[in-house]
């Protein structure tokens, strides 16, 4: 077995993400010596004590990241700044600093201005995950074939961003590096707004009279069904993520706009070579993905 990457890695937040980071650091042994679990609510820490998935659960955040050398931040984005307050001051100097965030440019405009001297911070997204959250939701091979994404900061330490990398890999993963406006261009159109389109759907079905809500239920497996499992997510972390990359989001949501009204004019001029052409760059789409075994 290859030597342990980290020491102490302290995880703070401990749902799908996290939970997952400490099941594969359980099974493999070659992440961390020593891996600490911090989350908010006492119900959690009690449920990840149950599960046994963490050396040590603690429910100070300032003393969960003591003498950690690596500290990863599995919360909701829109928490950062406020947990960051917390465990700046007792983040040990040398210590890397990262995330699991859907968003990129929010994290270094949260973390960054409260970055102690000598910590090394590599924000990074890990393209995988469920419909479902909590330390139970979690489970080993979640990350085996995926993406990570790390977005290190210009002129910041390579050593670190390696380390980071390697951790990842070791997750099953494969890991890309971009900067952070990049990344959360990316995300918008593959992962915010078809979560946006999900969540409009499931609106969109459940205005409608009751009869006809009734009978779209009922016959939902033609398709609706799919938008439900992406409907079913995180209220706290969805929200934080639209809030957290707006830009981004409303750019790809103007563009899918007028792509759609073009699809609707389209239909009502029964302009049939216009709707077969997308239909076929859906179709093509869909089989690059099988390629890459990304589906
Ligand atoms: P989750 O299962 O809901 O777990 C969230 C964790 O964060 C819990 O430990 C929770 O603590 C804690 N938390 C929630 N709100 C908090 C707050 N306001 N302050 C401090 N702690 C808080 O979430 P997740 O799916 O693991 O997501 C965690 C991060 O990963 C998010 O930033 C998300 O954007 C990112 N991510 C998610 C996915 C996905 O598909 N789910 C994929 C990639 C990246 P308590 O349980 O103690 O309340």
């Amino acid at each position: 077995m290859a030597e342990p990457l980290f020491e102490r890695l302290c995880l703070v937040g401990i749902g799908l993400i996290g939970s997952s980071i400490a099941r594969v650091a359980q099974e493999r042994g070659d992440i961390a010596r020593q891996v600490v679990a911090h989350s908010r609510r006492a119900e959690t820490l009690a449920r990840v004590r149950e599960l046994g998935i963490a050396d040590a659960v603690e429910a100070d955040a300032a003393r969960a990241v003591r003498g950690a050398d690596c500290v990863i931040l599995c919360i909701p984005v829109g928490a950062y700044a406020g947990v960051m307050r917390v465990i700046a001051p007792h983040l040990m100097p040398g210590a890397i600093l990262s995330d699991v965030g859907s968003t990129k440019g929010s994290v270094v405009r949260d973390l960054v201005p409260l970055l102690p001297e000598g910590v090394h911070l590599v924000p990074a997204h890990p393209m995988a995950g469920t419909e479902h959250s909590g330390p139970d939701a979690g489970f080993p091979t979640l990350f085996q074939g995926r993406y990570c994404i790390l977005t290190p900061l210009p002129g910041s330490d390579p050593e670190a961003a390696e380390k980071v990398a390697e951790l990842w890999r070791r997750c099953g993963s494969m890991v890309e590096t971009m900067d952070a406006a990049t990344h959360d261009k990316v995300v918008a159109i593959v992962s915010h707004l078809p979560h946006l389109i999900a969540f409009t759907i499931c609106g969109t079905a459940d205005d409608l009279a009751e009869e006809t809500r009734e009978a779209v239920l009922k016959f939902a497996a033609s398709g609706f069904r799919d938008f439900t499992r992406i409907a079913a997510s995180d209220v706290d972390m969805w929200r934080d993520v639209f809030l957290n990359n707006r830009e981004a989001v409303l750019e790809m949501l103007a563009r899918f706009t007028e792509d759609a009204q073009a699809f609707g004019r389209a239909i009502r001029w029964g302009q049939a070579e216009f709707i077969e052409d997308r239909i076929r760059r859906g179709r093509s789409i869909r089989r690059g993905l099988i390629e890459r075994k990304q589906a």
